[in-house]
């Protein structure tokens, strides 16, 4: 770990999460000399660090580790590969020069406000979750309401608890997973109250989160109001119809004093949007190319700031490529431009990268708009592999090999999720 940041490095990596530490690793295996994670935290880790349940690393290792155990692996491989990393260091702005060169503006807790320079940067900055601001519940504002991600960070990492009696708006995996984790440590957690008519957390964690702890999941109901004037004494929900309004005169009122938030995570890309970096709406994160970079020449992306990942290993994935391309580049390769643009079609949400080149095996990431089963994956007129099933919450994963792009004619390819009569065998592989 460095003391004192020096400039003029190749690669800078901004963000020292499992995305970070794989694209750092990725520049170094490529080539790329000098390489620097930084991190606003006082240690690397990122999300990981908080996570002190089991199941990561169950696809990059095969084996099932919580989320120190993973980081920490990866720490111990970055450290060998002389990654310098510095942390305590909030990256403020980065400024691109006339001959392409960047410059990377730091407030570091030791050194003040510090500039470095590079030649390629990889944004690695992860996301950040929805508030009670970002969905407008009615109500007072009393304590007691808090997003899952920071009752996980009280609970596991400084030692509190944030309630007794706790209701939990969304179903997503941080919920999810908080919802047992306030159960053993002695919390009522009276049900999870998810909008959508399907959880929004992977089934795995449905069925050892709340299934094996008998916690009740309330799909299509929602909470419409919080009361309590110091505290959180109750909150109303009720049903919602299909276009997610509520049902007001079927509300009930659940007596409660906490309500724990798991309805969203937003990818953080303040730092992307002050580049001019063009953005996916529906993703939040940039757009890329299938070298994962984005619209800003030398300027790559992986992680949860590029989509929302529900799987650790896939992060790691992606972001040994991301930095593979970005340590080329800052060792002057360059890869041709992509030629082929991929198109989301008939309920399939978003497709990353945006597009692609015939000239290597691709890795498409995508997410259905709803639940099918079982259906069939349909890119352009050159491939179709059956599903057993899709659903919102988990990424499906598709790998194109070149033989099957150069089949393609075209600059536009399609990929559609349909029903299908029948599917035997597996669901999709990796
Ligand atoms: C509660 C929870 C439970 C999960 N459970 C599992 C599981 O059981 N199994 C599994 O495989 N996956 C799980 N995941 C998913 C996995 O942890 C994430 O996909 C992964 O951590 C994302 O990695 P990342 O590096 O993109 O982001 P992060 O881990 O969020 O790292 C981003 C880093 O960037 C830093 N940063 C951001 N902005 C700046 C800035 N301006 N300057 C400096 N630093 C900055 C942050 O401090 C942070 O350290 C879980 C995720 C959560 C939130």
């Amino acid at each position: 770990m460095l003391d004192r940041i020096q400039s003029g490095y190749d690669v800078v990596v901004v963000g020292g999460g499992p995305a970070g530490m794989g694209a750092a690793l990725g520049a170094r295996d490529s080539g790329a000399g000098r390489v620097l994670i930084l991190d606003r935290e006082p240690e690397p880790g990122g999300i990981l660090m908080q996570c002190i349940h089991s199941g990561f690393g169950l696809h990059y290792f095969k084996q099932e580790l919580t989320g120190p155990e993973y980081a920490e692996r990866f720490l111990t491989k970055v450290l060998e590969q002389d990654v310098d990393i510095a942390c305590g260091c909030y990256v403020s702005g980065i400024a691109i020069d006339s001959d392409g060169s960047k410059r990377v503006r730091i407030m570091s807790e030791r050194q003040g406000l510090v500039s470095v320079e590079t030649r390629s940067v990889v944004m690695s900055m992860g996301c950040r979750e929805r508030t009670r601001g970002a969905i407008r519940i009615p109500g007072t504002r009393p304590s007691g309401v808090l997003t899952a991600g920071l009752a996980q960070k009280l609970v596991n990492m400084r030692g509190y608890l944030p309630g007794k009696r706790v209701v939990i708006l969304g179903s997503g995996d941080i919920g999810l997973i908080m919802a047992r984790r306030l159960i053993i440590e002695g919390c009522e957690v009276i049900g999870v109250f998810e909008i959508m008519p399907y959880s929004n957390g992977l089934t795995r964690n449905v069925v050892q989160c709340l299934n094996d702890f008998s916690i009740p999941l309330h799909l299509s109901t929602t909470v419409t109001e919080i009361h309590g004037r110091d505290r959180v004494e109750r909150v109303t929900v009720a049903p919602v119809d299909e276009k997610q309004v509520a049902y007001s005169e079927r509300a009930w009122d659940v007596p409660c004093d906490t309500l724990m938030m798991s309805v969203g995570l937003i990818p953080e890309n303040e730092l992307s949007h002050g580049l001019g970096i063009q953005l996916d709406t529906i993703t939040g994160g940039p757009r890329v190319s299938s070298t994962l970079e984005t619209s800003m020449p030398g300027v790559f992306a992986c992680g949860n700031v590029l989509h929302v990942h529900d799987v650790v290993d896939y992060v790691t994935r992606e972001s040994l490529l991301a930095g593979r391309f970005a340590g080329e580049w800052s060792q002057g390769i360059r890869r041709p431009q992509d030629n082929i643009r991929l198109v989301a079609g008939d309920n399939v949400r978003y497709c990353v990268p945006h597009s692609l080149s015939p000239e290597r095996e691709h890795t498409l990431y995508m997410r259905c708009k709803s639940a099918m089963k079982p259906c069939v994956i349909r890119v352009g007129n050159v491939l179709e592999k059956k599903l057993r099933f899709v659903v919102p919450a988990e990424m499906i994963m598709l790998k194109l090999k070149p033989d099957i792009l150069e089949r393609f004619q075209g600059d536009a390819l399609r990929v559609d999720l349909v029903a299908a009569e029948e599917v035997d065998g597996e669901s999709f592989d990796d």
